[in-house]
């Protein structure tokens, strides 16, 4: 049995980013959230203090079968910690096939449950996604016609949110209009009860604006599993202050942590780029690391890692020339160039970790996938928000604690990995 106080929310992920997202939505609402990376197992249920957990999983594309085995297990893992509340997260634009996983995952919850209802509501209004009579709209279009429709996974051809979840589900699907939404949540809950009658159990619900989503959050309060984008968990926090279960604090405090500051950039897209250059612009040190030297069995870690160490804080980045990464593909093969890179900055993370570096800023969204990896880090507290989508991260159940940013090549401001170093010393500026 856990010495600390169970979680309150326990959320499922369907991919990395999204997790994050929705944990800083949780940590702007008054929850201490750690995010973990995939099925944490035991020995991190014994230091995992929260108020909410996120398990990020990678099931947004994967064969629903094994969606629906991931979810459970997440799902079981969180009942074992004692949450009271559950959340499924899946993307703002519901990106899904007919064949799932929306509907499966969602099914699969209710009925481990024992649940017999819930919502599924995608929208984000702060990122331009709002529902109406259940058509998703991106911006100031329908999903069908956002760019949506041509996704090489999950093409989206199809607004009608209420006809894309049946047919992923044999259970009936119901719409909370936005009729009952703008009345309020004792309306809504009127709307619930409505829809139950009628056998539905999963509703699509209309969402305009934050206050709908609020309103939706505050309905959603008895409900046991809720489904849908990080905008409608904004409305789950206040349910657990009014009902006094969840204290007052600052939810993104952490602790300070000593030690030797790196950046690594794995990614090559265009923001990333930018902020090599702003970085070198500004007379700070850089190393590059050459797929092609690498591959010729040259010791490119090792001399990263002495760089990194006589230069602190250095960055060392695989890009910011297309040329030369085009060259290493044609050469290597993209699979190869990308896997040779991520290794060695996974290593030189590594070797840095053992020389007593403990701030790591990474830029790339597999690139973070490697070097998480390679430093041994299972879950991340969140705390304070960089760049909008970029928490500053605390690492749980390594050898030692780190401050890390995880960062999604086209995440962060041009004079991002700066101001994510002044994060890490304890500044705000
Ligand atoms: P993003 O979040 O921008 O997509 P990722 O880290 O997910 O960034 O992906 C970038 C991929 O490109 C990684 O697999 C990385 O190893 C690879 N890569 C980085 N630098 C080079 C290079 N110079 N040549 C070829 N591939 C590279």
């Amino acid at each position: 049995m856990s010495a600390v106080k169970p979680p309150l929310l326990g959320c499922i992920a369907d991919d990395f980013t999204g997790a994050t997202d929705l944990a800083s939505i949780l940590v702007r609402g008054g929850m201490r959230t750690v995010q973990t990376i995939g099925i944490p197992d035991a020995a991190l249920a014994d230091t995992l203090d929260a108020d909410a957990v996120v398990i990020a999983l990678k099931s947004r594309t994967s064969p629903a079968a094994e969606a629906v085995r991931e979810s459970l297990e997440a799902l079981e893992w969180l009942r074992q910690r004692g949450c009271s509340q559950f959340f499924f997260k899946y993307c703002s634009t519901f990106d899904s096939t007919p064949a799932g996983n929306i509907g499966p995952v969602t099914d699969a919850l209710l009925q481990a449950l024992g649940s017999d209802f819930t919502i599924a509501c995608p929208a984000f209004p702060e990122n331009g996604r709002t529902l109406y009579r259940g058509h998703l709209f991106v911006q100031d279009g329908l999903l069908s016609e956002s760019g949506m429709e041509h996704h090489p996974l999950t093409p989206m051809k199809d607004a009608n949110l209420v006809r894309v979840l049946s047919q992923q589900t044999p259970s009936p699907v119901g719409l909370v209009r936005y009729d009952a939404v703008a009345q309020g949540a004792a309306a809504v809950g009127s709307r619930f009860d409505e829809l139950r009658g009628e056998g539905v159990r999963i509703a699509i619900a209309d969402a305009l604006s934050d206050a709908d989503l609020l309103t939706l959050g505050e309905a959603c309060a008895s409900l046991t599993l809720v489904t849908g984008g990080s905008g409608v968990a904004q409305g789950l926090p206040a349910n657990f202050k009014r009902l006094g279960t969840l204290r007052q604090v600052d939810a993104a405090h952490m602790d300070s942590v000593e030690g030797r500051a790196v950046v690594l950039a794995g990614s090559a897209s265009r923001a990333t780029n930018a902020q090599v250059a702003e970085w070198m612009h500004a007379g700070n040190a850089a190393f590059h690391i050459d797929p092609l030297a690498i591959a010729e069995g040259r010791d490119v870690v090792g001399d990263a890692v002495a760089f990194a160490e006589q230069h602190e804080p250095a960055l060392i980045y695989s890009t910011g020339n297309p040329d030369a990464v085009r060259q290493a593909q044609a050469e290597l093969g993209v699979e190869r160039a990308g896997a040779l890179v991520e290794e060695a900055l996974g290593n030189i993370a590594r070797r840095l970790f053992d020389k007593g570096f403990r701030h790591f800023v990474i830029a790339g969204g597999e690139t973070s996938g490697a070097v998480v990896k390679a430093l041994d880090v299972k879950a991340l507290r969140i705390g304070r928000m960089i760049d909008p989508g970029v928490p500053l991260t605390l690492s749980l159940g390594g050898e030692a604690p780190l401050l890390l940013t995880l960062k999604s090549g086209n995440f962060g401001a041009q004079d991002f990995f700066s101001k994510a170093l002044r994060f890490m010393q304890g500044a705000t500026a």
